[in-house]
């Protein structure tokens, strides 16, 4: 009799056809590399994946973080035999003090005797012959007992919700244009969950933000890179770009323009390192440049798709998410950012595009973007776990 861990997989990998091999080999390579130091064997039967552990809670844990996974299930693996079963069923239906089950069996091995259907009346008629208070509810039991038959049996009802979406490294590539706040890493963690690969650009105005506003940044880089394990961040020079905006253009579209030049930049910098679309953690409405409006003058220098998978959330979603990722409490920490800074008292909140071109063509934008592009400092994030 052993513990193990199964783990299971999006259904969406079940759909993607002839590519499904790849996204599985993905996936078990992506949950290696979290595993790296830990004592485990990788087993299948019939198709399904074991996980046996000397630490099972610490393999786990790793575990259930890893994107496609869908959810990581503790079973017992036993020898395929009906009387070993039934004692096993009966001891996990008890072990989860509940009042109504269900028990329900896959039974992939053929050769085994007795339809899923037989198997599971045999095994629920022999825990309601072992316990007084447990009662049978197909419809809605607190506690299901699966059995699954394949080479040998494996019994289980303790299942682990896992972080779900889609192997990392299986969907391209994106920037993810990232501040101290709280929205964007939630933004990079979405897309990173849908299996896109991450990389981060932070836009530094040294000295008007401080050492520590850039320490923020590369702690939140460092938090979603506990999740994936490649992500880089780019810390790009903004002050030149600030200066010459507040110098030489209106008060009330210094952040209009300023967010026109963060896009081309990010846009420049994903163009150089083969990364083909920029994300962001606009949500709308939610300020002043997060407007339609605004939206749309600054998605105009883009050259690439920009993803804002935040676009229709509400801030208090986006906070719970911020919470159960774990970049919440670092993302609220009082360091100004540099949009904080140089906050006009009166944005224009409905820019209107030709005008804005206009007052931005005072500026030399082309060697403003390459000097930024070029005063950029790329960070490998550290790979540990
Ligand atoms: P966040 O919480 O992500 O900072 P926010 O609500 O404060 O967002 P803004 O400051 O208007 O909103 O920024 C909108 C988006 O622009 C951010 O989500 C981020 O993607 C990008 N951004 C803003 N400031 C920076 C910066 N200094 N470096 C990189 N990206 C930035
Ligand atoms: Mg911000």
């Amino acid at each position: 009799m052993k513990k193990l861990l199964l783990v299971k997989y999006a259904s969406e990998i079940f759909l993607k056809g002839l590519n499904k091999g790849k996204f599985e080999k993905k996936l078990l390579d992506n949950i290696k590399s979290v595993l790296k130091g830990l004592n485990y064997e990788f087993v299948t039967d019939s198709g399904r994946w074991f996980l046996e552990f000397d630490n099972i809670e610490e393999g786990l844990k790793r575990v259930i973080r890893v994107f496609g996974v869908s959810e990581v299930c503790i079973v017992t693996e036993i020898e395929a035999n009906m009387e070993e079963i039934k004692k096993q069923a009966l001891k996990e239906a008890i072990e989860s003090k509940t009042v109504t089950f269900k028990v329900e069996t896959n039974r992939a091995n053929k050769n085994f005797e007795g339809t899923s259907m037989d198997i599971s009346r045999d095994v629920g008629a022999y825990i309601l012959a072992n316990t007084e208070n447990l009662k049978v509810d197909v419809r809605t039991p607190e506690c299901i007992v699966n059995v699954e038959i394949r080479k040998n049996a494996y019994i289980y009802s303790k299942r682990i919700k896992a972080a779900g979406g889609m192997p990392y490294g299986t969907n391209g590539s994106t920037m993810l244009m990232l501040s101290g706040g709280i929205d964007s890493p939630v933004a990079g963690y979405m897309m990173a969950r849908r299996g896109v690969q991450l990389n981060c650009v932070y836009f530094h105005s040294h000295p008007y933000t401080s050492e520590r506003a850039k320490e923020k940044v590369k702690e939140l880089a460092n938090i979603l890179n506990s999740y994936m394990g490649d992500v880089k961040l780019f810390v790009t020079p903004f002050t030149e770009i600030q200066m010459q905006i507040i110098e030489k253009c209106r008060e009330d579209e210094l952040t209009i323009i300023m967010r026109r030049f963060m896009m081309r930049v990010a846009c420049k910098i994903a163009e150089l390192n083969g990364i083909s679309s920029v994300t962001t953690g606009e949500s709308i409405g939610q300020v002043a440049s997060q407007t339609m409006e605004g939206l749309v003058v600054s998605n105009d220098v883009a050259d690439r798709p920009v993803f804002r998978p935040l676009i229709a959330m509400d801030k208090v979603d986006i906070m719970d998410i911020a919470r159960k990722i774990g970049t919440f409490e670092t993302s609220i920490l009082p360091y100004e950012d540099c949009c904080t800074i140089f906050v006009p008292k009166h944005p224009k909140t409905k820019p209107r595009l030709e005008e804005i071109i206009k007052s931005e063509s005072v500026l030399d934008i082309d060697k403003l973007v390459e000097d930024a592009v070029k005063g950029s400092i790329e960070i490998l994030q550290n790979p540990e776990i």
